[in-house]
Order: structure tokens, then C-alpha cells, then sequence
């Protein structure tokens, strides 16, 4: 990402405090601090005003905070709220925003027992999130980069399995082969559940071996980059009967009929509906028990959501999961899930893996 994409941000945002009353903003929440400024530390705080950027963290990223950020760094030697209080003292901070879902109520606390007597921290939510939905040129690229190494790492690994592996077992190749492929590591918790286990929609991989007749979840992801990939394909051991094949039918055509609907300025409830209408006229509406997809970028789950009761709408550049699912309970779980680039006359599908049901 080049340096004066991140500068461009913090100079959106320095531009947006005026209009909401705020002399600054406190980032404390790492994927909003990457985002401004390139730094990916544990430990960090960006005060933003209309026009300085001072990044805080500790000694242990002095060296790392050099190379990653072009904001000005202030590395300190106790507490980061210690130098954080100085600041606000110096520059006459005011009214300071803060994201209340994203910063700790310790510091909070710890910044509201130092400030000086005019001052206070006013909440702003969703405000960076918002900025971070739509994605530049640089971030979609990486987003497909993250995407393409996630379905490279399934296809290396799907040939592998074989009735009797253990689903641990299989979370943990897919895993290696990620990180061979170039990626961080895995996006999420790699999901890989058998059987009737594969109706847990977020199951975690047991040590239960992967039988005869089973349906089997495999829902993955990798950080490439930063950048989340998102994925889920079904395997089948053995010949699937009818059922597995009417119910795999009306997941796909649930699927494929809200990747349809996906175009900047529909509603993201719109997207949703598509799906649940195809999987009513199946009799299954009511086993889609979550959201039909949601946005991904730094983070794996970030706005928009594209469910029944959200309000927003979409808009090109928005990179979200499609991924309609249906869980009977003794039977199991169906879900198809790919990642798309939303555009101005629909969408472009990032994910390149066939949708077929896999028989193993
Ligand atoms: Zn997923
Ligand atoms: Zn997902």
C-alpha cells in the first residue's frame, strides 16, 4: 500500500472532525489504526486532529513503527495513556472522539481520570468502519490475492483426503498449505466438521473421522497482505442420495440467486431476500439460520452485513461474502460461500473454485 493512500485517510478524517464537533480522534482499535497508518504493532493509539497525526505505542515498536507508518511516532516509555494525557494537554483538546465498541474500558477510564478539566471523550461509532467498507484499487487487489491463495490451498488439499481422516486433521493441512501459499495466517478458526456435525454452523474440527455417507463442511480463510479471504465448499464421502442433492441444489440456486442481486446501490436486506426466497420454494427458509454475507477487509467480519433486518446499501468497491447455508439437525449442514467485488452493474466473483459438490 503506498504511503500517501494512508496519509489520504487520516486526511479524510481530519477533514470530518469539524462537522462532528470533535477537536479529535483516539483510534485504539487495531484494524482502525492499521488503516490510517500502516501499523501493525499490538500496542497502539492515533490521535488525530485537523492537522497533526501522532502515533503512540511502546519501545518494543520503535524500529517497526518507523518502517510502517509516515504518521509522526511517539514511543513511550510507560503507560501510552501517560503521553496521550500530555498531548491532549498541550494541543488544548477539547472534545475528543473515541469508538466506545472499539477501546477498552480500562483506558477509557484510565484518559477520563486524567483529563483536564475542560475536556471529555465524546463517542463516535462506525464511523472509520464506514470509510473502511469501500475498498481502494490497492485493497481489492489484495483482497483477491488473499482469495486466490485460499481456493489454491483448498484444491492442494482436497486431494488428499480420504474417508477416515480426521477433521483435525484436515483443519491442519489446509492450514499448512495457506502458509505455504504466502498467507499470514488462517483468516478465522478453519472449520471443518463431518456429518451431522456439519449443521453447526461455526463447528470447530474434532478429532471424529470423516465417514462413509457424510456430508463435510470445510468454511476457511487466510490474512494475506492484512487482507481476509473467505470461503466455504462441501465435500461428500462417498455417493450422495437424494437428499444431499436436492438440498446441495437449493443452497447453489440460493446462492447464485443473491450473487445476482449484488449491484452497487441495492440494499443489502434485498440480497438477502434472494436467497431466502429461492430457499423457501424448497421448504428449507426456515433452516437458513444466519446472514446471507458480510463485508471483509482487514477484518473478517466488517461492514456491511447483508441480512434480513440491515438497513444498508451497497456500493462499488464493497468487497462481501455470499454464503447462504442450510442446518437440519441429524442430517447436517449445506453452505456456498464466495467472496465478490461489488460493482456499479453487479458484482465480479473473486473466488475461482468450482461450486460442484466434491465426492471423495
Ligand atoms: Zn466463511
Ligand atoms: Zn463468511
Amino acid at each position: 500500500m503506498a504511503a500517501d493512500e494512508f496519509q489520504a485517510r487520516r486526511q479524510t478524517v481530519a477533514s470530518g472532525l469539524a462537522e462532528r464537533k470533535l477537536d479529535a480522534l483516539l483510534v485504539a482499535f487495531s484494524p482502525n489504526l492499521r488503516y490510517l497508518t500502516g501499523f501493525t504493532g499490538s500496542n497502539g493509539n492515533l490521535l488525530l486532529t485537523p492537522d497533526r497525526a501522532i502515533l503512540f505505542t511502546d519501545p518494543r515498536y520503535q524500529i517497526q513503527s518507523g518502517q510502517e507508518t509516515t504518521s509522526q511516532v511517539k514511543i513511550a516509555k510507560g503507560p501510552l495513556v501517560i503521553d496521550i494525557i500530555t498531548a491532549i494537554k498541550r494541543l488544548r483538546l477539547r472534545r475528543i472522539g473515541y469508538e466506545p465498541p472499539r477501546m477498552a474500558c480500562d483506558l477509557l477510564q484510565s484518559l477520563e481520570a486524567r483529563l483536564p478539566m475542560k475536556a471529555a471523550m465524546t463517542p463516535v461509532t462506525g464511523w472509520i468502519e464506514q470509510l473502511r467498507a469501500i475498498k481502494s484499487a490497492a485493497e481489492l487487489e489484495r483482497i483477491r490475492r488473499s482469495v486466490e491463495t485460499n481456493s489454491c490451498a483448498f484444491e492442494q488439499t482436497v486431494p488428499k483426503v480420504r474417508a477416515g481422516m480426521k477433521e483435525q486433521d484436515l483443519a491442519a493441512e489446509l492450514e499448512y498449505s495457506m502458509r505455504r501459499l504466502g498467507a499470514e495466517k488462517p483468516s478465522f478458526e478453519t472449520i471443518v466438521a463431518g456429518g451431522p456435525r456439519s449443521a453447526l454452523p461455526h463447528a470447530q474440527p474434532t478429532a471424529a473421522p470423516l465417514t462413509d455417507g457424510g456430508l463435510v463442511v470445510v468454511d476457511m480463510g487466510t490474512f494475506q497482505e492484512g487482507y481476509a479471504s473467505d470461503m466455504t465448499r462441501m465435500l461428500f464421502v462417498g455417493a450422495p442420495g437424494a437428499k444431499v442433492k436436492r438440498t446441495y441444489r437449493a443452497v447453489l440456486e440460493a446462492q447464485l440467486a443473491a450473487i445476482d442481486a449484488v449491484r452497487a446501490g441495492v440494499s443489502t436486506a434485498h440480497v438477502d431476500r434472494q436467497a431466502r426466497r429461492v430457499l423457501k420454494g424448497y421448504g428449507l427458509d426456515q433452516a437458513f439460520v444466519h446472514s446471507t454475507g458480510h463485508g471483509l477487509g482487514l477484518e473478517i467480519h466488517e461492514p456491511p452485513r447483508l441480512g434480513k433486518r440491515d438497513k444498508g446499501r451497497l456500493a462499488a468497491g464493497m468487497a462481501v461474502t455470499i454464503e447462504p447455508g442450510v442446518y437440519l439437525e441429524g442430517f447436517g449442514g449445506i453452505r456456498i460461500e464466495d467472496t465478490v467485488e461489488v460493482t456499479e452493474s453487479g458484482c465480479r466473483i473473486l473466488t475461482p473454485t468450482s461450486k460442484d459438490l466434491r465426492i471423495i
